[in-house]
């Protein structure tokens, strides 16, 4: 297959920032997606429905400076505290504009320091009214402790945690963000509804020795950290067997050039530019290319109970290689800076 046309994609997991480099961030997204759910993990983070409703203007702010018509209207999150309110998920269900609370635990990864301590004794009559008004809980599923090896975060979380809100709450609808593991996918596999799962083009790509080949790369790190080798092909199996539990987030995440090759760099990989290329390359790598829109347009929106998009795009089968770095108002080097995708979005 030389060419396809798909139905437009959405992102479910995205990282925009804010201020000065919200324009060109967002028009890389909307080149490739029409929906994206915007995570509210900002220096200040969006914690109450008010903040997302202020959040989202500035974003659409943006757009209308970059005249794009006809765009979808930015779909919000909130940043669940161990001070959330009742009342203020109330608000955010009635709003309209809000689609998922999200959980950090606390330390867990960039802004996390507002994050949830205690989730299940100070958390729990939030996550009761998110159960009953059917608004997901967005979660990175790490935990962050000193004596847990990072490679294993993601699955003692599964164990401490997922495992047991679900037992608690079985109505609340739960996505598990940037799963990393095998095991995040045979839990979410075996979970009763309603669950999920999100996996980004990193996860898909590439295994845990591409932070260190040929020294260290700060552009491959990203939290969850990348795994090993069974762990991507358990995640390209997932992300190609139509299952609905499964669809696309990128998680891409924009940082500076400066920031990333820091001292203390920063976690985060961006991809909002070229990630519908990177998923059709992979999935084409592996002889799944009609399996694509599945899992980029269809299981997401039968999870958030929103229609499909009506408009289509075209990639065709061509190499390009993705440019070293990006000028959005800072130089970002987005993931696979230099690399090959087989398949272009065109017009
Ligand atoms: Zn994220």
């Amino acid at each position: 297959m030389q060419k396809i046309t798909i139905t437009k994609p959405d992102d479910w997991h995205v990282h925009l920032r804010d201020d000065f480099i919200l324009e060109g961030v967002v028009k890389d997204s909307l080149k490739n997606f029409s929906r994206i759910l915007v995570m509210p993990n900002l220096v200040n983070p969006i914690k109450n429905t008010q903040d997302a409703i202020n959040y989202k203007t500035r974003i659409i702010n943006a757009i209308k400076k970059l005249k794009i018509h006809n765009y979808f209207e930015p779909l919000m999150s909130i940043y669940l505290t161990d001070n959330t309110s009742e009342k203020d998920i109330e608000l955010a269900f009635r709003s309209g504009v809000i689609f998922g609370v999200k959980l950090y635990p606390f330390r867990s990864t960039t802004n996390s320091f507002d994050g949830v301590t205690d989730l299940f004794g100070k958390c729990s009559l939030v996550l009761y009214k998110m159960e009953e008004l059917g608004i997901p809980l967005l979660i990175h599923g790490e935990v962050f402790n000193k004596t847990v090896d990072i490679f294993d975060r993601e699955l003692i979380f599964i164990e401490n945690i997922a495992i047991p809100l679900k037992e608690k709450f079985p109505k609340l609808k739960i996505v598990l963000e940037h799963i990393s593991t095998k095991d995040a996918v045979e839990y979410v596999k075996s979970a009763k509804d309603p669950i999920a799962a999100t996996i980004t083009p990193q996860h898909l790509f590439y295994n845990r020795n591409i932070i260190f080949n040929h020294g260290l790369n700060p552009h491959f790190y990203c939290l969850p950290i990348l795994k090993r080798e069974k762990h991507r092909l358990a995640l390209i199996e997932a992300a190609t067997i139509n299952n609905t539990k499964f669809f696309i987030g990128t998680d891409s995440a924009p940082h500076s050039k400066e920031n990333k090759e820091n001292e203390s760099g920063c976690a985060g990989c961006y991809s909002a530019c070229y990630a519908v290329e990177m998923y059709a390359t992979i999935f084409d790598r592996v002889g799944c290319i009609d399996k694509l829109e599945q899992f980029i347009s269809f299981n997401g929106p039968n999870f958030y109970g929103l229609p499909y998009n009506s408009t289509k795009i075209n990639l065709i089968k061509q190499s390009h290689i993705i440019p070293k770095k990006l000028n959005r108002n800072i130089e970002i080097v987005p993931l696979g800076a230099g690399e090959l995708l087989d398949w272009k979005l065109v017009e």
